[in-house]
């Protein structure tokens, strides 16, 4: 079992982008858009902590080789993946290192993308943050970054 994912997922166990469920606001739109083919992409060896009730599939296209779940819109807090816990953030490594930003790909579908960063809670900004630098010492998940972060660029590109 891979220690530093558990601590991973663990500090992102009780923290949201704001005080209150932000789901209310949109109608849980990403877990909407979370049920379609799409999925969310899984950190190395994660399909073996977020239980039943999801389908696993090869993410295929660039990052074939790593892994997506699908949900049907709806599941357990505890066994939601990382991608959930993290979003509407994500991570750029234009500096060498993770640092934290809005996910482009969350525009379509999350209205925190107008309040930008400082819209979100800081204790959520900054566990965010703390995970993403655990998991980057981590050297399969830092592998995964990598590949992902290449796969971000082409949408912050496409979004230019
Ligand atoms: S789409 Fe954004 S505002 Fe809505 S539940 Fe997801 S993170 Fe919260
Ligand atoms: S796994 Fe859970 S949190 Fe993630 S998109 Fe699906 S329902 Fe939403």
């Amino acid at each position: 079992m891979n220690e530093v994912l558990i601590k991973s997922r663990d500090i992102l166990e009780n923290v949201t982008p704001l005080r209150v469920d932000c789901g209310r606001i949109c109608g849980d739109a990403c877990c909407k858009s979370g049920g379609d083919e799409l999925g969310m992409y899984l950190f190395p060896h994660e399909e073996e902590l977020i239980g039943g009730g999801f389908t696993i599939k090869d993410a295929g296209g660039a990052m074939k080789g790593e892994k997506i779940c699908v949900c049907n819109g709806s599941c357990d807090r505890k066994t939601r993946p990382l991608s959930c816990r993290i979003f509407p953030l994500a991570f750029s490594l234009k500096s060498g290192k993770p640092e934290i930003e809005t996910d482009v790909r969350a525009w379509p579908v999350c209205p925190l993308m107008n309040s930008g960063l400082d819209g979100m809670l800081p204790e959520f900004r900054k566990r965010v943050y703390e995970a993403l630098l655990l998991l980057w010492n981590d050297e399969e998940s830092k592998s995964f970054m990598i590949k992902l972060d290449r796969e971000l660029e082409s949408y912050r590109t496409l979004t230019l």
